[in-house]
């Protein structure tokens, strides 16, 4: 039997890739004019930072590590998240001594051990941006604008909500899951059994369960924002202030806790109503203290991470692979000797051309420049050649001409930039 891909694993086909490439575009275009640079980090890393820097009791760190031995007997793990790695590189590198914010964005695979369905996968992948060593709550804004300025260079700002919370500091945490508990536990019977588990490990989980029958008892739950100490109260405020002045619509959604342990102050997620229960597209927030329970510097931060997949999904059926202009169809060895350095000047000023190889029948090339979507088809046989001539024909309006043969190169090029020009 034939080997398959591993489960919630795919390929990217070409049909996608132009999706992708769109997507990808946008979100450099975006983070370069905010400033951000892009860094490249690896895709494994010793166990012990993600233990360290996400939290032993997640769900990620949990159950859903892909770790393993290398030969050397070292533990290692594929990225569950970006966020960890790049802070390792903060501190290595001794970024710290940049000014603040030093701004930085990278995208790639992550991997987690999930049950796998419409948009959720084993790999997948993520943009990811953070902003390191600032405190004031207008670089929180920036950074919630950005993300969102992404989503509208793609058309799908309309499609998406923007929700924010903060979860105050570690203090204000520990005081609210102890009020949370409190509530929780009397109705613990009610909740679905993940929940009850949740309760013992993670209490701040159960308030993102999506199981309908635990949503009557979320939705009483207290609110964290009447736990905020006052500091962390007023930079909730400055942020919201901050995103009015900017025009930013948002929804405050006290719920809204998110996954990580390493989260303090501002969190927000990105969702939409069109791709079922992924509903999240991108998240973020704020984790001062990460970087220094890595033994790094006590510097603060706050970033994000979009959902690769999800976007591409939003974008629905856009058909827009990349096609030849230029199809060169010698009929026989000797035009395909001669059209071969014609592709090949064509090819480096730019023009994308095909070279069929001269041993198939006129009929069969013409209906494969056609499936193709390539504009022009130039037809050289051995007859053509002995005139020193050429036909090129327009497979759009089905016309064809003859050229002299020597001033194709030249020609082909005027037709591929008004093609180009008519496209645009
Ligand atoms: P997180 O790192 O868990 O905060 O996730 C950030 C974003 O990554 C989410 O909002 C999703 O869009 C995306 N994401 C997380 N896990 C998966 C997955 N297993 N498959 C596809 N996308 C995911």
């Amino acid at each position: 039997m034939a080997i398959k891909a591993v489960r919630g694993v795919r390929d990217i086909l070409p049909s996608e890739t132009g999706k992708w490439q769109r997507v990808e575009g946008a979100a450099r275009g975006v983070f370069e004019a905010y400033g951000y640079r892009e860094i490249r980090l690896p895709i494994f890393e010793r166990t012990e930072l993600f233990a360290r820097g996400i939290g032993d009791e997640t769900d990620i760190v949990k159950k859903e590590m892909y770790t393993f031995d290398d030969r050397g007997g070292d533990s290692l793990t594929l990225r569950p998240e970006a966020t960890a790695s790049l802070l390792r590189a903060y501190i290595e590198h001794g970024f710290q001594v940049e000014p603040k914010p030093v701004r930085l964005y990278t995208a790639g695979p992550m991997f987690r051990y999930e049950r796998p369905q419409a948009g959720r996968y084993r790999q997948f992948h993520q943009a990811n941006v953070e902003a390191l060593g600032e405190l004031n709550p207008a670089v929180d804004a920036e950074v919630i604008c950005m993300l969102m300025d992404f989503f509208r260079a793609l058309g799908l700002g309309e499609r998406l909500a923007l929700h924010v919370n903060s979860i105050g500091d570690a203090g204000d945490r520990a005081a609210y899951i102890a009020r949370l508990l409190e509530y929780l536990r009397p109705h613990a019977a009610s909740l679905c059994g993940e929940c009850q588990g949740r309760l013992g490990r993670n209490p701040l989980r159960v308030l993102d369960c999506k199981v309908p029958d635990c949503q009557p008892v979320i939705e009483k739950a207290p609110s964290i924002l009447d736990s905020l100490s006052p500091e962390a109260a007023k930079h909730f405020e400055s942020v919201r202030g901050y995103l009015d002045v900017m025009g930013q619509p948002y929804t405050v959604t006290p719920r809204l806790v998110r996954g990580l342990d390493y989260y303090v102050r501002t969190t927000f997620e990105v969702k939409t109503a069109d791709l079922g229960a992924q509903d999240a597209v991108a998240g973020g927030g704020r984790y001062d203290g990460l970087i220094e329970q890595l033994d790094g510097p006590a510097d603060p931060g706050i970033g994000f991470a979009i959902g690769m997949e999800r976007v591409v999904l939003l974008l629905g059926e856009q058909h827009q692979s990349a096609s030849p202009v230029v199809q060169l169809i010698p009929l026989g060895e000797e035009p395909l000797r001669r059209l071969m350095p014609v592709a090949r000047g064509l090819r480096q000023a730019g023009v994308a051309t095909e070279l069929a190889y001269g041993d198939r029948k006129l009929q069969r090339e013409l209906e494969r420049a056609n499936r193709s979507g390539a504009r022009y088809a130039v037809i050289v046989g051995e007859t053509e050649l002995a005139a020193g001539r050429a036909v090129i024909r327009d497979l759009r309006s089905r016309q064809q001409r003859d050229e002299a043969f020597a001033e194709l190169p030249g020609v082909l090029l005027a037709l591929a930039r008004e093609a180009r020009a008519e496209r645009a």
